[in-house]
């Protein structure tokens, strides 16, 4: 049975199919990420739709006997001017929507609420792109359940320190003290570990406002990147980019 849908999403990633075609991938919160068809998306009118990093309604065919979908219409009202006029913008924005696609959920529509809330941040006050990625990277590792209680150790639940340094495990991808640390690649400083704890229960917008130190910011962004990195198991292509 031939279907149509009508689906929430933001695009993700746009590739070329062919010469004529165009394959999309969409991160909707019903759905999670599904990859779709814009048949003759390369060329004419039908180049236009489905734009990267725009949000949107899209209006889906799924043919169930290829298991596969294409886009037939869409009502786009989320469409980023500036971040695609910066290279550092475009970067940012491609890892927010790289890491979100590699995010095992059960509930895809709080990472669409994140991705989407973090794109719209980023077109909107691109001087605060640092702290963007800290607070969006930082939602993300709570929402994949990686991220343990930063009080204690999560491996030999020692209390940790106030002023302690905590280490990383990658088996356990995550914060650790030093005894049960296997890389001292990734660290935690005493700072970085009380802003997470602090901004842990806040919504993605509120934690913004809270302010962050340049110097600390530059170390949690590097922080929390390897942490994302880790936890996807294959290094994301634009965190290694070296251009976030
Ligand atoms: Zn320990």
């Amino acid at each position: 049975m031939e279907r149509h849908l009508r689906l929430t999403a933001v695009v993700t990633s746009v590739k070329p199919l062919g010469d004529i075609h165009k394959s999309v991938s969409l991160f909707s919160p019903e759905l999670g990420l599904i990859y779709a068809k814009v048949y003759g998306g390369r060329k004419g009118k039908k180049s236009a739709l489905a734009p990267l990093f725009s949000a949107g309604t899209f209006e889906v065919y799924h043919n169930p006997l290829k298991n596969e979908y294409s886009i037939t219409e869409e009502d786009i009202f989320f469409l980023p001017q500036s971040i695609n006029t910066d290279i550092q913008g475009t970067y940012t924005a491609s890892y927010f929507c790289e890491s979100s696609m590699r995010i095992k959920t059960d509930t895809p529509s709080e990472i669409y609420e994140l991705l989407l809330s973090a794109l719209k941040t980023l077109e909107e006050k691109p001087e605060l792109r640092r702290k963007i990625i800290i607070d969006y990277s930082w939602k993300l590792l709570l929402l994949s359940g990686t991220a343990g209680d930063l009080s204690e150790c999560p491996s030999c639940s020692k209390m940790m320190a106030n002023d302690e340094i905590m280490y990383f495990s990658t088996s356990l991808m995550t914060p650790v003290c030093k005894n049960c640390s296997d890389t001292d690649a990734i660290i935690l400083m005493p700072g970085s570990r009380r802003y997470l704890i602090y901004t842990q229960d806040m919504s993605f917008e509120d934690s913004l406002n809270v302010q962050l130190h340049e110097t600390a910011q530059d170390r949690l962004v590097n922080t929390l990147l390897r942490w994302v990195n880790t936890f996807c198991r294959y290094p994301l292509k634009t965190i290694s980019s070296g251009m976030l």
